[in-house]
């Protein structure tokens, strides 16, 4: 048993640390309050191998393996976890599909780009009458000659304003619950593809998040991911799986940026005479957390590192979005309390990570979700 990152591993640690200090932290005060993503981020990385850095390098990616993905999560979200998650969207949901059940064709067409950052992609499955039980999805595809026609209506999907291309949930069988569902390629400028309105967010403020109307949409029959109708929702099973791995390094990134500000801010804060970090209270509040950070940053890593042995992570999957989205919870709840009045005002950063990481327990499968497949995959 080795707990240790290989050299390589810290290497890419290091690189990516810089760049996100030196390239992206600058960028967030505006892109927070002007809600646009600052998009010459997708070439940039692209171009370093940053954006996927676990695809083959043939395929322009970097080569690595998930904890690299981790590794990258973690360092992107400790500096904005709104950039993070448009990010983490490019290199995972909306291109894991095509680089492991997609054509040539659509690896040259669709991958490709995004790896490089030239496409900006988007991940659409959530409807605005379906969310956690995704197989109730209401979009159709539906055959026409050498292309389909797609119908439905997409919400709260992230790069959705500003993607190039969309990957798309939609029903070709509607009387086969789940089975049904295949993916589609759906790109900017197809005729009847739309974004119909940009939200507004209590956090993440600077990902761009949408809604996206499909209204006698047609696209081309290769656009469909898979070589036969039906199966897209293992395909999304699938993908679901790897990011929430991922997500484990999104909560950690964020904890271990909000415990910084906290330790910070407790030296700093005098009360009754002493800096607030020597009261008892305090100390023990900075010592949960550290803890929790710890367990969290191992167990993601562990469960990375079994991906990439090839074992089936459903569970543990499940196991790492609940147990650090949860943990998460707390540790911002605390860190917050140890701010006092002054974590409340939107000059002091701890109020944004507060904001962002309450996300995390909904997104990509709530809490609850992820406790019926711990339970569903354990009470057998
Ligand atoms: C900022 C943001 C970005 C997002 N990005 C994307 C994206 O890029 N692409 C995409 O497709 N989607 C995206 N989503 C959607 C996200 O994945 C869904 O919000 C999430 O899956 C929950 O669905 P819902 O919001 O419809 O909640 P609901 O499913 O309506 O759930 C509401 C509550 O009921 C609970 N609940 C539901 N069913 C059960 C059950 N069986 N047992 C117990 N409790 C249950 C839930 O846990 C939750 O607490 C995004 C959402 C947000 C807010």
């Amino acid at each position: 048993m080795d707990f240790e990152l290989t050299e390589e591993h810290r290497i890419f640690q290091d690189a990516i640390r810089d760049f996100t200090q030196k390239e992206i932290a600058p960028l967030v005060d505006e892109a927070e309050e002007t809600n646009v993503f600052p998009k010459q981020l997708f070439k940039k990385m692209g171009g370093l191998g940053f954006l996927c850095p676990r695809y083959p390098v043939e395929l322009g990616g970097g080569g690595g393996d998930k904890i690299m993905d981790c590794i990258m999560a973690e360092e992107l979200n400790k500096v904005n976890a709104g950039i993070a998650a448009s990010l983490m969207v490019q290199g995972g949901l909306s291109t894991q599909p095509i680089y492991r059940f997609g054509s040539e064709e659509q690896k040259q067409r669709f991958l490709i780009p995004a790896i490089k950052g030239e496409k900006i992609a988007a991940f659409a499955l959530t409807e605005p009458d379906s969310g956690s039980d995704a197989a109730s999805i209401k979009t159709r595809a539906t055959r026409d000659g050498d292309g389909y026609i797609i119908n439905g209506t997409k919400i709260f999907i992230t790069n959705g304003p500003i993607c190039d291309y969309a990957t798309v949930a939609a029903y070709t069988d509607p009387t086969k619950r789940g089975e049904g569902i295949n993916l589609f390629i759906v790109e900017k400028g197809a005729t009847g593809f739309s974004v119909s309105r940009k939200l507004d967010k209590v956090g993440n403020r600077s990902i761009e998040t949408g809604e996206l109307v499909f209204e006698d949409c047609r696209v081309p029959a290769k656009n469909m991911i898979g070589e036969k109708e039906g199966g897209g929702f293992d395909m999304i099973a699938d993908t679901l799986i790897s990011g929430r791995i991922t997500y484990g390094s999104r909560c950690t990134g964020t904890a271990q940026a909000a415990y910084d500000l906290t330790v910070q801010y407790a030296k700093e804060r005098i009360q009754f005479g002493r800096p607030i970090v020597k009261f008892q209270a305090t100390r023990f509040k900075l010592a949960e957390i550290a803890m929790n950070i710890d367990i969290m940053r191992t167990y993601t890593y562990r469960v990375a590192w079994m991906y990439d042995q090839g074992k089936n992570v459903r569970k543990e999957s499940s196991m790492v979005k609940l147990f650090t989205a949860e943990t998460l919870q707390k540790i911002l709840s605390d860190s917050m309390q140890i701010h006092g009045g002054y974590g409340y005002m939107m000059e002091y950063p701890i109020q944004r990570y507060w904001r962002d990481g309450r996300l995390f327990t909904i997104t990509e499968g709530t809490s609850e979700i992820q406790c019926l497949i711990i339970a569903n995959e354990t009470l057998r």
